[in-house]
């Protein structure tokens, strides 16, 4: 068997091959959130404190698109996988792998946008490492951080309970749609931009708000791939409202045009969020109240079963499938 593209697309193909390969990994991590659980992060409890850990690879191409680039990306990655699982970021790692000849001035731009997205998030970079390939070796570059955060409330995406509301922080698709609209250079007259943006000031809002019980972000895969993910390791079904999904309509045309459904390309920006109906309205105020969160929508309902459905506009009801392969490839 040889490694597809299939394999990192972070579906059901990429699943069976880690399951494959690291399933028989010895397993120490007592107490805590491991591998096992698959989940965006691992929580280590070290002397009653929660320790978030998680790391990221960066690929994107191209490596500036409108909204951000390769360098903000590899930030909000990392810190948004730590703020799903409750985790406020307290410091993060950068691995560069570069192929020679890349352009330094090029570098050092990528290095200001992953500063900036640092101080945002209230954050720096403590270590790193550098690596130079032979020409040919490497497209460019590819950029990994991995994140340190502490939890006072650790946040899984397997906590999903009958009864909790679903919300969705803001429009859906946006940063897949922008990465591949600019990528293949199609003029849609309305520009799409990224959604990349460092969540922790976010989730700490909705948080402190009320009951959150489930928390991802859904990036590779989409909203689909996500809420299927939060639905089977919950053991619950969801129903989805199509009409109260946020999609700008810039994004749904251009999706449309192309034949791609918004709710399976990748978002940077954006939490999905299960939390207990009594405080649903109190936690979409607060996220609504936040910079990054104002067209956050209420999109749905936590009931007995196990499938993600929704229910369409004219009245229909539809299964949303996690997608099978990767509809934009290389856009995080
Ligand atoms: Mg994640």
């Amino acid at each position: 068997m040889k490694v597809s593209l299939m394999h990192g697309a972070g579906g059901e193909v990429m699943g069976e091959l880690l399951q494959r390969i690291f399933s028989h990994l010895t397993r120490t991590n007592a107490g805590g959130i491991g591998l096992e659980a698959m989940d965006d992060g691992a929580v280590i409890p070290i002397n009653g404190t929660n320790i978030v850990f998680t790391t990221d690879s960066h690929i994107i191409r191209p490596l500036f698109f409108p909204g951000g680039d390769i360098g903000r990306l590899s930030v909000c990655g990392t810190v948004n996988d730590l703020a799903v699982m409750g985790g406020k970021p307290i410091a993060l790692s950068c691995g560069l792998l570069i192929e020679e000849g890349f352009d330094v001035a090029i570098l050092e731009q990528i290095v200001r946008s992953m500063n900036e997205a640092l101080e945002e998030s209230g954050t720096n970079l403590v270590t790193g490492d550098t690596k130079v390939l032979e020409r040919g070796a490497l497209d460019g570059i590819a950029i990994n951080t991995a994140g340190i955060g502490v939890a006072t409330q650790i946040v899984r995406d397997s906590g999903l309970e009958t009864g909790d509301q679903i919300i969705v922080s803001g429009t859906l698709g946006d940063h897949g749609l922008s990465v591949l609209t600019f990528r293949e250079g199609f003029d849609l007259g309305e520009q799409i931009r990224s959604d990349i943006a460092p969540l922790w000031g976010l989730v700490e809002t909705a948080l402190e708000a009320g009951e959150v019980h489930a928390m991802k972000d859904p990036t590779r895969g989409g909203f689909a791939s996500a809420m299927n993910e939060m639905a089977k390791k919950s053991n619950v079904q969801v129903l989805i409202e199509e009409e109260s999904l946020p999609v700008r309509k810039s994004v749904r045309s251009a999706a449309d045009m192309l034949g791609i459904d918004p709710l399976e390309v990748a978002n940077e920006g954006k939490v999905i969020l299960g939390v207990a109906r009594e405080d649903a309205e109190e936690i979409l105020a607060a996220i609504r109240s936040h910079h990054y969160g104002h067209d956050a929508a209420l999109v749905g309902t936590v009931v007995a079963g196990s499938r993600v459905i929704m229910r369409t506009r004219v009245g229909g009801e539809r299964f949303i499938e996690p997608p099978v392969g990767d509809p934009v490839p290389r856009v995080c």
